[in-house]
């Protein structure tokens, strides 16, 4: 028996779907340049207009047409070599794309095996985020800002020759920088990406991740029914009605907290989170009234608090909020946690101050696709020239 290889591409359901499948195609093909025989294919069994929902592309290759076929033979990989998240925010964990419960980002990746993430970020804010392992494992960085476009847009930054470069540096018996060139060359037809694939190869380097180190939350876990023990018939029990807000801190209730899915956690789909300056409400409900999602809970004293669980960072109360900077849409990595805001801004209202001011600076660079014309245009080059690609 050969041996067998397999990369998971976890990304955001619409604005990285080009881009996994870039780089899923990319390593398939750059593998059948050196006789390795592979398959490239998705994962993706939400709605589409959940935009930013974490979904999947795999890449499986062997050494042999029989590994290749035994490998196969299973729906998808219970362990892979790389786990590759082409956007940071995805290590705080996923709700994935077939409801399995909020998952680690690592779940997959096996003993020694390497997670590569695309991130302006430090190794240590993404060991911290991402859920412990029973094993080490190593942890790899594509330098640069995650790369989002719309659904008919595609960004072409170079991320994807960037990834490939760094799966040929994290993996060389599955691909070669070599292989890998030429595959760009062959299917993009420029010069300048294989230039960007080799300077990823370069730069990318790896730090080995110990068990005892990361998040330590357990991650929710599930047990399949046997077939003797399921029902004739099953009730899924609706969501029941909500009530009023419970301030721990203070004991107050009042307004009104709809009652939530315990196990869906939507806020896995987010990049951006909003952020409320409480002090500059006028309670116009604007947000409470149009978030997709009922994601705001309604305060004792008539405010309305975004629930950081519930979220999944679509900037539409940013947008609709009539008061300047009242609601900001920041980058997620900005946060270690969920907590209410309101709470932080009911208990110290100078500091709230202080912590809404540090983090509205995280703003711009986050975009999901392009806002304006010549968008594309202005970033790109800026992108491309932080990478070392021009
Ligand atoms: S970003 Fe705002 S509107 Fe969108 S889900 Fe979150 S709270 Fe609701
Ligand atoms: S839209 Fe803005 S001003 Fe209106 S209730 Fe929401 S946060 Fe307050």
């Amino acid at each position: 028996m050969g041996r067998l290889f397999a990369v998971e591409i976890v990304y955001r359901g619409i604005f990285q779907k080009s881009l996994a499948r870039n780089i899923s195609r990319g390593i398939v093909l750059a593998a059948h340049r050196e006789g390795k025989p592979g398959i490239s294919f998705g994962r993706y069994g939400d709605s589409p207009e959940r935009k930013g929902i974490p979904a999947k592309n795999f890449a499986i290759v062997a050494t042999d047409d029989q590994t290749l076929e035994e490998g196969m033979a299973k729906y998808e990989p219970k362990e892979v070599d790389i786990t590759i998240a082409v956007d940071d925010t995805l290590c705080k964990g996923v709700e994935s794309w077939a409801w399995y419960g909020l998952q680690p980002i690592n779940r997959l990746t096996k003993p020694g095996g390497t997670l590569l993430v695309t991130s302006r970020y430090e190794p240590e804010v993404l060991i911290e985020m991402a859920h412990r392992k029973e094993h080490h494992y190593q942890l790899a960085i594509v330098k640069g800002i995650p790369s989002f476009s719309g659904l008919w847009v595609y960004k072409d930054d170079h991320t994807d020759v960037r990834v490939l470069g760094a799966v040929a540096k994290v993996l060389p018996e599955l691909v070669s920088l070599e292989a890998v060139q030429e595959t760009i060359l062959a299917e993009w037809k420029d010069p300048l990406k294989v230039t960007s694939a080799a300077r990823s190869y370069e730069r990318t380097t790896t730090i080995t991740v110990q068990p005892a180190q990361g998040n330590p939350e357990k991650p929710f876990e599930f047990e399949l029914l046997k077939w003797w023990e399921m029902r004739e018939g099953v009730t899924i029990p609706s969501i029941a009605r909500g009530g009023a807000f419970h301030d721990p801190e203070t004991g107050q209730e009042g307004g009104y907290r709809p009652e939530r899915n315990p196990t869906f956690k939507k806020f896995t789909t987010r990049t951006m989170r909003p952020v409320v300056d409480f002090d500059t409400c006028v309670k116009c409900t604007l947000c409470w009234l149009q978030c997709p999602d009922s994601c705001f809970d309604v305060t004792p004293d008539g405010l309305y608090d975004a629930n950081m669980e519930a979220c999944c960072g679509c900037g539409v109360c940013e947008a609709v909020c009539p008061v300047r900077d009242c609601v900001t849409m920041v980058n997620e990595m900005e946060f270690r946690d969920n907590h209410s805001q309101w709470e932080m801004w009911k208990k110290d209202n100078a500091g709230y101050k202080a912590w809404l001011q540090e983090k509205i600076q995280h703003r711009p660079e986050r975009s999901h696709g392009f806002r304006y014309r010549g968008q594309y245009e202005k970033e790109v080059p800026e992108v491309l020239e932080a990478a070392g690609g021009k």
